[in-house]
Parts: structure tokens; C-alpha cells; sequence
């Protein structure tokens, strides 16, 4: 049994294969980390099952994160339904599950590990602020999703900054992605379906590590939390690929190891549309209740679109 806290006392052991010669191998240790918003559905189960099979199947260890840092819409029954929903379906986690929300002065830490060395910088714009800067530039400059931020606070001059700060504005922080790719140089991640991708340190822009709100956001958090549960193998959906470009390097400017990656097929519905936590039918307690057991539950992920991965 591992601890999400415990010392990562053995990355690697031997293993004799049949011509008798040693090999290191690498204990897997993977995580599932759901929000507690809402219900488990479908895709969620699939999610949980690939980094369930990755880590049981080669006798690594199975974590759990509950990504609960979007409070307003945190619900503490919801922690005890994801967790219910895991046991019955036979996806046992080891050690206890991780709280993001216990997470927080991690977070601090490695804002301020950033913002000593000039990585980051304060950004004070509202939402609004932000639609009309790209109004003004005539077309936004896009991102793989979305627009990407215009850079407004980029160019305040550092007494700008202070004169904010001190006014007591809030701000959120965002991380300076060019100068960060500077100290950084060219980087690539791992993925075991899509090979070896370069870092394209221009596609997501300067995101947001810190939010006004909440004192973190999803880059920095998921990135210091899967250094300290010593994830190696990042296994989530693959509409987040273009974040791992950002987590990536991340990494590097806070001395966390590089996991491997798998970002595998999400589950869709009929229509085609990803399966969100509305649909209240497909939820893992509806489909309890309407008779299912555990066993029919994983078949309607199976087989799961990723099991073409092969593993190298
Ligand atoms: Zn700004």
C-alpha cells in the first residue's frame, strides 16, 4: 500500500526476463483526479479505469486527487459519492485521497518560487477588460481552444504594477510563457500515443497560474500536486493535450521530474458530444440504481477507445 504522502522509497526494481538478463523497471504510479462538482459518469469511469489498469497491471500504484479547488461549486457529499462510486466499481485507490483544497500553501510556494525569479507577473484585468483588448487588436490571437490572453498586463512597467498592488487591486498571476521558455530552452513530453511532442511555447500564451479568487488554477496545482504524489504516469483526456505544453514546463522551472503522459480518447455520447456532468442518466449512481452491476458498469466503457495503446 502507498501513501499519497509516503516517501517514494523505490522508483525502479529488476526483473529477470526469460533469457535470464536483469531490467529495470519502472513502478507505475498513476492518479485519477475528479472535481467534486458533481455525480461520476461514464467518462469518468473510463478515465479512472485506464490509470486503474496502468498502474494494477504492472503492479504500480493507483492514486486519488480530488481537484477541489473551485469551491462555490465543491459539495462535500460529492467527495463521498466519487469514492463510493470507485469501491463499487472495484477501482480501489491506494493510501488516502488527496484534498487540493489541503493543498494550498504548496501552491504559495511555488507562485513565489516563480515570482523570485521574474517568471510571472500580476494581471489585473477583468474578463471584460480582456474581450475588449482583443476587440481592439481586430482579431484575437487564438489558442487551440480559445483566444489567447492579449498580454495587456505584460506591458505595465514594474511602478505600474506596485501602484496597483498597493491600491489593493486584486490580481490574478500569469506566467511570462516566453521568458519562461527562455530559461527553459527547447523542450518535448512523452505521450504513449502520440510520441515525443516538442513544447510549443506559443500555444496557450501567458495563462493564468493564479486566479483572483482562489489562489491557484488548474496549470499550477495539477502540475505541484502530481510532482508530490510522484505521478509518472499522467494518463487524462486528450482535449488536454495542449495543456501539457504548459504543465511541461512547468515542471522544469520547479525541479519536478517529467512523467510520462497518456491523453486517451474521451467518451462521447450519441450525438457526439463529450459526456458532461449534466447528463444525470449516464451517472454512475443512475446506472446503480437501475439495476446495473459493477461488471455491466465497465463494459459500457469497453472496449475503451484507448486500448490500442500499446505500451514501450
Ligand atoms: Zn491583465
Amino acid at each position: 500500500m502507498h501513501s499519497s504522502k509516503g516517501a517514494f522509497t523505490c522508483t525502479l526494481f529488476l526483473r529477470i526476463d526469460s533469457a535470464g538478463a536483469k531490467q529495470s523497471v519502472m513502478i507505475i504510479r498513476s492518479r485519477f483526479a475528479p472535481s467534486p462538482t458533481g455525480r461520476l459518469h461514464l467518462g469518468h469511469v473510463l478515465a479512472a479505469r485506464i490509470a486503474f489498469s496502468l498502474a494494477r497491471d504492472s503492479g504500480g500504484a493507483f492514486l486519488l486527487r480530488h481537484e477541489d479547488i473551485d469551491a462555490p461549486r465543491v459539495r462535500e457529499d460529492f467527495y463521498q459519492g466519487i469514492e463510493e462510486d470507485l469501491e463499487w466499481l472495484g477501482l480501489k485507490w491506494d493510501g488516502t485521497a488527496l484534498r487540493q483544497s489541503s493543498r494550498i500553501a504548496a501552491y504559495e510556494a511555488a507562485l513565489e518560487s516563480l515570482r523570485e525569479r521574474g517568471l510571472v507577473y500580476p494581471c489585473f484585468c477583468t474578463r471584460r477588460e480582456i474581450h475588449d483588448e482583443w476587440a481592439r487588436m481586430g482579431a484575437a490571437p487564438q489558442g487551440p481552444e480559445a483566444p489567447i490572453y492579449p498580454g495587456t498586463c505584460h506591458k505595465l512597467t514594474s511602478d505600474e504594477q506596485q501602484t496597483k498592488l498597493v491600491s489593493g487591486l486584486s490580481c490574478g498571476w500569469r506566467l511570462d510563457s516566453r521568458k519562461a521558455h527562455e530559461l527553459a530552452g527547447p523542450l518535448t513530453f512523452r505521450d504513449l500515443r502520440f510520441g515525443e511532442i516538442p513544447v510549443d511555447p506559443d500555444l496557450l500564451g501567458d495563462v493564468v497560474l493564479v486566479r483572483k479568487d482562489i489562489g491557484t488554477a488548474y496549470h499550477l496545482a495539477v502540475v505541484v500536486d502530481d510532482g508530490f504524489q510522484q505521478i509518472n504516469h499522467v494518463t487524462r483526456g486528450e482535449d488536454l493535450l495542449s495543456s501539457t505544453h504548459v504543465h511541461r514546463l512547468l515542471q522544469v522551472l520547479l525541479g519536478i521530474p517529467a512523467p510520462l503522459y497518456l491523453h486517451h480518447p474521451l467518451m462521447l455520447d450519441e450525438a457526439g458530444n463529450r459526456l458532461a456532468k449534466r447528463c444525470d442518466s449516464r451517472s454512475i449512481a443512475a446506472l446503480r440504481d437501475s439495476g446495473l452491476t459493477p461488471a455491466q458498469v465497465l463494459d459500457l466503457t469497453d472496449p475503451p477507445p484507448g486500448a490500442a495503446i500499446v505500451l514501450s
